[in-house]
């Protein structure tokens, strides 16, 4: 699939991936949601079990071989990711066990102790529940006021509407790809707007940093927070990014052993960052596989990763386009957007459809993607979600057309035969 002189050849990656070769229901595995969680590459999985088999060790701890080389080994995970997102230097991450823990950090290692009652928070219209949540239950808590910028009908944000509700805020949480609408974020200009508005800007990376070169020297943001799971990494590792002078700012959200320089009775003083944001035994194991993840897709080349799921998700489009009866949510324009694909079947509930596709060993996702918001605004309470990653191909979604095509006929009266 040539695409700007790259090419990247989805049979080929696919053999890298073990489970994709495994059948559902007789059929050979059609995956088509790893913006849910993508899948993991053998190398991963090599390094994970080379770990247990050969390095396990708790890290920072030990005066032995294993400890040092578990030490080593996490710290040189840590200088992976720093590069990877073009951090200034590895103590810049911080290693969480999700997005969802990395935006907790930043809702109480900051919010909770720099903003008070009456203080506002800009949030959007297409953020995930984990960039919601937090927030509602710090609101509970301190008062603090919540602010939503608008999505337009195109399935944008709304910047007239963000600029407007900017003025007075103390921070803007925002995602950089809407895991509903796969609408990308203009994040440096955002980062930017806010700045000068004097808030601080936290984005939700979690479905951007599978699929777009990051650079936070360009990007700007005070914290960045994302999953190594959705980067074909293992779960119960995450990232968030942050830097001096912001990490003076933060106070622990979790207090135990590893984050500590020294504890008496009665007293502590903390480690300096990011060890202070890193409490009791991390999950080293999974650290390393997200490094490993990470030199995998330096390997394919994230500009050639983009430029796949570009090229895939603007023929998706089209094809699901030109189906009858579906709906497309989020931008026309495959530029705009992420390698994913929101819609509705008139007449067939989003689930229902899900399960059919199943039967043809199609894993799609059905639901309100913990975006219920949003799907509010878009005036339905669940839509079907295709997601796409380097293994996809072509063929994987003239299969989708061709299943949604079948499940149309079963709802419509028609019989389904077995194949
Ligand atoms: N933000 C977005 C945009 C997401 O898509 C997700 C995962 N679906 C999350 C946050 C939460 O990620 P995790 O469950 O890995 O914490």
């Amino acid at each position: 699939m040539p695409y700007n002189g790259f090419m990247l050849d989805p049979a080929k990656i696919r053999a890298d991936f073990p489970i994709l070769s495994r059948k559902v229901h007789g059929k050979p595995l059609t995956y088509l949601d790893s913006a849910a969680t993508a899948q993991k590459p053998e190398v991963v999985i090599k390094v994970l079990e080379d770990f247990y088999r050969q390095h396990n060790a708790n890290v920072h701890r030990g005066l032995y071989v294993l400890a040092e080389e578990a030490t080593e080994m996490y710290e040189q995970a840590r200088r992976t990711v720093a590069e990877f997102i073009g951090a200034d230097s590895p103590e810049e991450i911080v290693f969480t066990r999700s997005t969802t823990e990395a935006i907790n950090l930043v809702a109480y290692g900051w919010a909770q102790k720099n903003l008070k009652k009456g203080d506002a928070i800009l949030l959007t219209e297409m953020e995930h529940h984990a960039n919601l949540v937090p927030w509602y239950m710090l609101a509970d808590e301190i008062g603090v006021e919540l602010r939503f910028a608008a999505v337009t009908s195109a399935g944008r944000l709304d910047q007239a509407d963000f600029e407007k509700k900017l003025a007075g805020t103390k921070l803007v949480a925002v995602t950089h790809a809407s895991n509903v609408l796969g609408t990308i974020n203009p994040i440096a200009e955002l980062t930017k707007l806010a700045h000068e508005a004097g808030a601080k800007v936290l984005v939700d990376g979690a479905q951007a940093a599978p699929h777009l070169p990051l650079d936070m020297c360009e990007l700007q943001p005070d914290w960045y927070a994302f999953s190594g799971h959705k980067l074909f990494g293992p779960s119960g590792i995450g990232v968030l990014r942050t830097h001096r002078p912001v990490y003076d700012e933060m106070q622990p959200m979790l207090g135990g052993g590893e984050m500590i320089k020294s504890v008496g009775l009665g007293t502590v003083e903390f480690a300096d960052p990011p060890q202070r944001f890193e409490a009791g035994t991390m999950p080293v194991a999974d650290a390393l596989g997200l490094g490993a993840a990470i030199k995998y897709v330096q390997k394919l080349g994230l500009n050639n990763i983009r430029a796949h799921e570009q090229e895939l998700t603007g023929y998706a489009l089209e094809k699901l386009g030109a189906a009858d009866g579906l709906t497309i949510y989020g931008p026309a324009n495959p530029t705009e957007r992420v390698g994913l694909i929101s819609f509705t079947v008139d007449g067939i509930h989003a689930h229902d459809l899900a399960s059919l596709l199943d039967q043809d060993g199609i894993a799609i996702r059905s639901g309100h993607h913990c975006a219920e918001p949003l799907h509010g605004k878009l005036g339905v309470s669940a839509t079907a979600r295709a997601s796409f990653s380097t293994y996809n191909s072509t063929d994987d979604v003239d299969r989708l057309v061709e299943s949604i095509k079948a499940a149309q006929k079963v709802f419509s009266g028609g019989t389904r035969v077995a194949s």
